[in-house]
């Protein structure tokens, strides 16, 4: 998708800290990040919010949670625990418009989140 940010990162058109890629997924690290650990898990398809998807990405949709907790043994998070956070529009302050899931670790976290 031409003028998406994280397709651009996808094709290494903008550089990234990449900590993990699969044939579905490219993860990186958060340019801004809120927590001492915080990777975005991103699909490599581009959709727009989580409203795009549908039956037709059950695997690709399972494949990022397996990776984050693949991730976060990798980054040392796991049993000190994560979370894994997906914004969906306006209310949830979502930003970029290719689907995303952060993974937050190395801290306690608030719930409920702000
Ligand atoms: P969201 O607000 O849920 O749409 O999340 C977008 C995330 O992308 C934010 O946490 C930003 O800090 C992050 N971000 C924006 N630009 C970049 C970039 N060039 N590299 C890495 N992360 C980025
Ligand atoms: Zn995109």
């Amino acid at each position: 998708m031409k003028d998406c940010l994280f397709c651009k990162i996808i094709a290494g058109e903008i550089p990234s800290r990449k900590v993990y890629e699969d044939k579905r997924l490219f993860a990186f690290e958060d340019i801004k990040p809120q927590a001492p650990t915080h990777i975005l898990i991103v699909p490599k398809q581009h959709l727009e919010t989580l409203l795009e998807i549908s039956d037709a990405h059950n695997e690709l949709i399972g494949s990022v949670f397996l990776a984050a907790s693949k991730i976060a043994r990798k980054q040392g998070i796991a049993q000190s625990g994560f979370r894994v956070v997906a914004n969906c529009n306006q209310d949830a302050g979502q930003t970029v418009f290719h689907i995303h899931f952060h993974l937050l670790g190395g801290r306690p976290m608030a719930w409920p989140p702000g």
